[in-house]
Parts: C-alpha cells; sequence; structure tokens
C-alpha cells in the first residue's frame, strides 16, 4: 500500500492552496473531475482576485505548482477508514492508500431542488443555480425564457446576470425583505431589467411535464419555463462515514464553511496545510 504524508482531497482552491503550502513532504492531491479548479472552473464572470475570471485565476494559481506533488485526476476517494486509509476509485481500477495527514477541501453542494418546500411535482425545467451556471459557461446552453430565480445570494445574482446577458426575462424571488449576496453582485441589478420580489416566496410549480408558472405566497402568477433553486450551499463532509475518527482532521475552504470569497479561501487552506506540517514535525520529534 502506497504511503502518503497528507492526502488532499479535492482540487478546488483549497485543496491547490493546500497542497502548494506542502510542497517537500509527500502530498497526493486528488480531484474527482478531470482537472484543477473546482468550482472556479464554472465561474466565467469577473471577480477573483484582480478582476480575473474564474479560469484566468486558476491558471495564475497553477503556474507555481510544484513538479513533485503527486496529483490523480478523473479519481474519487469514497472512504476514509480510523486506521488512517483511504479507498481512491480511478476511472477503472480501485486503491487503498495509507496517510500521516487528511486534508479535507471537497467544497460545498447546493440544497437540491427536491429540498425546496414548494407544493406541486418537479417538472422539466426546475434546476438548481450550478446547474444552470454550469449549463451555460460550460455547455453554451441558455434555458428558455421567462425564469424565475427563487433566493437571492452571490449565485443567485450571478446566474440571473448571465440569463439577462443572453435575453431570458428574469424575477427574482427572495422571502427576505432585502436582496442578499455581496454589494458588488447586487449593484450590477441597477442597471439592468431585472424584476424583484422580495417578502414572498413561490408556493406552487405549475405544469405537468414541463414547467409553466409558478405561484407565489401573496398569489402572483409569475410565468414561468424555468425556475432556478438558489436556496443555499452546504458543506460537503459526505465522504466521513464514521461517527469518530481518532485523528485530527484539517477540513478547509468551502467544505468547512462557505467562503465568498477565493482570497479567504487560500488563507485557510495554508492554515490547514500548516496545522499538518506541526503534526508531522511534531510526531517525528518523538
Ligand atoms: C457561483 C459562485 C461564484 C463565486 N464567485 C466568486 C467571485 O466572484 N470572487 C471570489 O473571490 N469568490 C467567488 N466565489 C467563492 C470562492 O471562490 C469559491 O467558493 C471557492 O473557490 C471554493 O473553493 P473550494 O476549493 O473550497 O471548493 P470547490 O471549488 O468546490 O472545490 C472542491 C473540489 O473537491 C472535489 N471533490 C469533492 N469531493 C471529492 C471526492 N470525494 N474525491 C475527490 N474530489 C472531490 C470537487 O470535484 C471539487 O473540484 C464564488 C463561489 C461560487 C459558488
Amino acid at each position: 500500500m502506497k504511503h502518503y504524508d497528507v492526502l488532499v482531497i479535492g482540487g478546488g482552491i483549497a485543496g491547490i492552496s493546500a497542497a502548494k503550502a506542502l510542497d517537500g513532504l509527500k502530498v497526493l492531491l486528488v480531484e474527482k473531475s478531470d482537472r484543477l479548479g473546482g468550482i472556479l472552473n464554472q465561474c466565467l464572470h469577473r471577480g477573483f482576485g484582480k478582476d480575473m475570471t474564474g479560469p484566468e485565476y486558476i491558471s495564475g494559481i497553477l503556474s507555481d505548482f510544484p513538479e513533485n506533488i503527486n496529483v490523480a485526476l478523473k479519481t474519487a476517494v469514497t472512504d476514509i477508514t480510523p486506521q488512517k486509509t483511504a479507498t481512491l476509485r480511478h476511472e477503472n481500477s480501485t486503491e487503498e492508500i495509507s496517510f500521516s495527514e487528511l486534508i479535507l477541501a471537497t467544497g460545498c453542494m447546493e440544497r437540491p431542488t427536491g429540498h425546496m418546500l414548494i407544493a406541486g411535482s418537479r417538472p422539466e425545467g426546475v434546476y438548481t443555480a450550478g446547474q444552470v451556471q454550469e449549463m451555460i459557461n460550460i455547455h453554451g446552453i441558455i434555458p428558455p425564457s421567462p425564469a424565475v430565480i427563487l433566493g437571492s445570494g452571490d449565485i443567485g445574482l450571478i446566474v440571473a446576470k448571465h440569463l439577462f446577458e443572453n435575453n431570458v426575462e428574469v424575477t427574482i424571488v427572495e422571502i427576505k425583505d432585502q436582496l442578499g449576496g455581496l454589494a458588488r453582485n447586487r449593484m450590477w441589478l441597477e442597471g439592468y431589467d431585472v424584476k424583484i420580489m422580495i417578502n414572498t416566496t413561490v408556493k406552487k410549480i405549475l405544469g405537468e411535464e414541463s414547467i409553466n408558472g409558478v405561484v407565489l405566497t401573496d398569489g402572483t402568477h409569475i410565468p414561468a419555463k424555468t425556475l432556478i433553486a438558489a436556496t443555499g450551499l452546504i458543506p460537503d463532509r459526505e465522504i466521513l462515514k464514521y461517527k469518530n475518527y481518532p485523528f485530527e482532521i484539517h477540513i478547509c475552504g468551502n467544505c468547512k464553511e462557505v467562503f465568498p470569497m477565493v482570497e479567504g479561501v487560500a488563507r485557510d487552506a495554508e492554515r490547514a496545510a500548516n496545522a499538518a506540517i506541526e503534526n508531522i514535525r511534531r510526531n517525528n520529534d518523538r
């Protein structure tokens, strides 16, 4: 069984930043998709670092990525045991490895559309905001107009902008009395013809096979061919299946808490890497 000083799970900014800070140790960085960068690969808007797009920011971060760090792409970690071993599922094989320190950088996940507390079935045309962002930015598919976005956090506002710029009529529905998200993401709405409904939410989805509208709690009927749930992100720690692990797990980035800005993610990952280095040093001193 191969042994690594540090296993880093997740190749987004958190995992990449942690691995870079571990240079000199025997590190394995595991990413289940076919490239590093995580969520930033689908973020084509500007706003990362000095006004870069997500992919531009990633290529900057990767430009000085140490060559001696082992990277396993298209590989999912499917189990972590209390004995400090991990199961890696490669495309065509499975492998067990052992590690001294573990850094968890698995990001966050969206609340699935099934979790929306809305009456009615889930006909075609109901998506999460991340799904729509991937449809537009990676696959070039524009969902049909008009669209209703439920929730006004950053991801909802960014998707509203993508849709509006692609000639989709957009209504944002927010249950609170004001929009959420960063000020800079709210600001662009001022120049755009996006309808905003606050203090209300979607109570019913209309349509049999495909969605044709929604009904709000105040009875307003809004025609819609697309409904997008932007109802929040939750840290993804599903890999931790056992109740107790008898060792410290260094959790960083969006799988620790949902960070609005990339710089915070990188700093948090460096903190996790330093904690792992400190444990290794302490164990070597014993
Ligand atoms: C829509 C959106 C827009 C944003 N816009 C901005 C912005 O404009 N400016 C800014 O500064 N910040 C922005 N952020 C915030 C921030 O930059 C990101 O949230 C941050 O990059 C998250 O990094 P991460 O590494 O923690 O997670 P992720 O990027 O999600 O990376 C996690 C990685 O772990 C992998 N993974 C998960 N489980 C496993 C497993 N079991 N095995 C192997 N791999 C696994 C995933 O495939 C993924 O690649 C935005 C965030 C979102 C969601």
